[in-house]
């Protein structure tokens, strides 16, 4: 187990988990999953990407604040 990088505000050890209820989380996460299923790294880094943006804009309770 490894902590958080010091320093860098994306904490790519613990990607976004997608907010029970919430249908863009919901497809987000499935995205990422079918993603990480094909083993497409890149689209599977693009999901969490828009997880962390679509969470801080309307799940802000729910992210833990990495900036200062
Ligand atoms: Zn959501």
């Amino acid at each position: 187990m490894s902590g958080p990088v010091p320093g860098d505000g994306y904490d790519i050890a613990r990607p976004p988990e997608p907010v029970p209820g919430c249908a863009r989380c919901t497809d987000l996460g499935v995205r990422r999953a079918v993603a990480r299923a094909e083993f497409d790294g890149s689209a599977e880094t693009d999901m969490n990407v828009l997880l962390r943006r679509h969470q801080r804009a309307e799940h802000p309770s729910t992210v833990p604040t990495v900036l200062p």
